[in-house]
């Protein structure tokens, strides 16, 4: 399943959902926090399937961004976006244990 991070205009946090493809379309994010629903997408989404591996999430990420670019980062810009790569896929997988912990 795919995660999608959203930035809040109101109070500019980040919340991020596990959103199906199917259920994509339709989705309307609400912040976690203030509960606004004037949500901005992030460029991130990342791939769960098989367990929570940080490496491999952000090896997908990382790809994910690069897609979104298409090739057109400046070289400067590559390790910024490895971080945010990173910080994604952190993101990502506390979200998962968080979900498995639920359960
Ligand atoms: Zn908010």
């Amino acid at each position: 399943m795919p995660i999608y991070e959203y930035k809040c205009k109101q109070c500019g946090k980040i919340s991020d959902f596990l959103v199906s493809v199917k259920e994509i379309d339709n989705f309307s994010p609400r912040c976690r926090y203030c509960k606004s629903l004037e949500m901005t997408k992030l460029i991130s989404n990342i791939w769960i399937s098989k367990g929570p591996d940080v490496n491999q999430l952000t090896s997908k990420a990382e790809s994910t961004l690069m897609n979104t670019f298409k090739g057109k980062i400046p070289e400067a810009s590559r390790a910024e976006l490895k971080e945010i790569a990173k910080e994604a896929a952190k993101r990502g997988k506390r979200r998962v244990e968080e979900m498995m912990d639920k359960k």
